[in-house]
């Protein structure tokens, strides 16, 4: 089959002629179902009517005003089920490619912003960030821009979190989230690296450092594992720890290529899988079959990306639970998965599932890679003494994302247990304000 076997970003960027034309068919409807529909706030009708007139760099600052990942989210949105969504409803037969509108004035417009305009007030209390993924950094933007000093600590050598170690470059390349980095630093921000909890970190530390108010953006660092037998044979990986190796190190492809061998599995049927399966076929491998437990229109991946995963060659095996990991000599050699029905229908999820007798069958693989969730760290939680979910999700105030701890404000996935980035952006904004408030109130 002839795969795709490199990470150079698949969407290309609308041309001049292109853009005009999509702005042009834009409603502009008086109640903007689309801005409504973004968990960021960007004024999308704004910025459409800016493209339209001609105003690239107008509209690229619209956009950077509400959220400073723009340019990623512009990538990475699932569309389909925001903006795009709401522009469905509209008169239009077919809705505003806004995701791509906004690439396209991101890209056209980004080099004249005025990143860091005047401050109204500058305010000498310092608030810590904890985690440079997309909470963080909205939630440090959105409070630099209140006028406070902020510094993120970051526990790797990398901002962006999962945008940097986690989505694929044919989908994001890692320039574009450096690119956002630097703005957000030039607006003002401070971000140090390789810091834990061992060090400075810890909430006492920060205090004596005078650091007024603590924003937890720490995201879902655990791998969840299938516990079946077989986990420890040489050849079974991680999602999440596979991904990162992809991302952060081109050079060692070859390596992995290797280790992984010509024949994957990768099980779970979310958006990390399809990532995982189709970065497979990028590295090399001949064949990558999906094994989960949901039907083709059940996965909880988003339907544009199963399609996509479809396209590049993916094979799935849908409706199926893996039973075990086979081995020869301690290396993975196949996996046996088993035909499954739901008990209750409409409700996907594994304690839903019961097996069909007879329906056994085996994969012959070379490796396999599980990629059925994450989870918090939960020593995060302990050390900052919060209240956590069962899951171990940081529990947030809904309107400000403030902890059991007063002066400890979350967002992100750490608190909804893995969404979007751009619902990450909104959260991290929300808890910038819930603690201007809170600050505001105990000065
Ligand atoms: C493979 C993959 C693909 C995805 N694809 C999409 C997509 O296409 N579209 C989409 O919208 N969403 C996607 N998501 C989800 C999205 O990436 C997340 O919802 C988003 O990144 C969450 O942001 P966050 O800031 O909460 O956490 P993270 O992005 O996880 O960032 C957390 C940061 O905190 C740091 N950290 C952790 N612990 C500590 C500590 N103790 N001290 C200091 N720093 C610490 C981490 O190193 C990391 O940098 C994807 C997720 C994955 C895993």
């Amino acid at each position: 089959m002839g795969h795709v076997k490199d990470f150079r970003e698949i969407e290309q960027t609308y041309l001049p002629h292109q853009a005009l034309l999509e702005a042009s068919r834009c409603l502009f409807c008086h109640d903007a179902p689309c801005s409504n529909a973004c968990p960021a706030g960007i004024d999308v009708a704004g910025f459409i009517r800016r493209l339209k007139s001609g105003n690239r760099a107008g509209a690229a600052q619209l956009i950077f005003q509400a959220n400073v990942l723009g340019d990623t989210c512009s990538r990475v949105c699932p569309v389909e089920t925001l903006c795009q969504e709401a522009c469905s409803h509209t008169e239009l037969l077919e809705p505003i490619q806004i995701g791509r509108l906004q690439r396209y004035a991101w890209e056209k417009g980004h080099s004249h912003l005025d990143v860091a305009p005047a401050l109204t007030k500058t305010r000498e209390m310092k608030v810590a960030a904890v985690g440079a993924g997309p909470a963080g950094l909205a939630a440090a933007a959105e409070l630099t821009r209140l006028g406070y000093k902020v510094e993120v600590f970051e526990a790797t050598s990398r901002a962006g979190g999962v945008l940097a170690t986690g989505i694929p470059a044919y989908r994001l390349p890692r320039s574009v989230v450096e690119g956002e980095v630097d703005l957000i630093r030039r607006l003002g921000v401070k971000i140090s690296y390789n810091q834990g909890f061992d060090g400075q970190l810890n909430p006492d530390a920060l205090r004596a450092k005078g650091f007024r108010a603590i924003f937890l953006g720490t995201g879902l660092g655990q791998s969840v594992r299938a516990q079946i037998p077989g986990e420890d044979l040489k050849g079974v990986f991680w999602a999440k720890e596979l991904l990162w190796a992809i991302k952060e190190d081109p050079g060692s492809h070859k390596d992995l290529c290797a280790k992984l061998g010509r024949r994957v599995a990768v099980i779970g049927g979310g958006n990390v899988a399809i990532d995982t399966a189709c970065s497979l076929l990028r590295l090399g491998a001949d064949r990558v079959e999906m094994v989960c437990l949901e039907g083709p229109q059940e996965m909880p991946a988003f339907p544009s990306e199963v399609r996509f995963a479809w396209d590049d060659g993916v094979e799935f095996h849908t409706r199926s639970k893996p039973l075990r990991i086979l081995g020869e000599g301690g290396r993975v050699v196949g996996m046996e998965g088993v035909g499954i029905r739901w008990k209750k229908p409409g409700l996907f999820v594994p304690d839903n599932a019961v097996v069909i007798e007879g329906t056994e069958f085996q994969l012959r693989v070379d490796s396999l890679v599980e990629a059925i969730g994450q989870r918090p760290d939960e020593t995060v939680a302990k050390i900052y003494g919060l209240e956590t979910s069962p899951a171990g999700l940081v529990i947030v105030d809904s309107e400000t994302g403030q902890t059991s701890n007063p002066s400890v404000f979350a967002g992100g996935d750490v608190v909804n247990g893995g969404a979007t980035v751009v619902q990450a952006v909104a959260e991290g904004k929300r808890a910038a304000r819930g603690i201007h408030r809170y600050l505001q109130e105990n000065r």
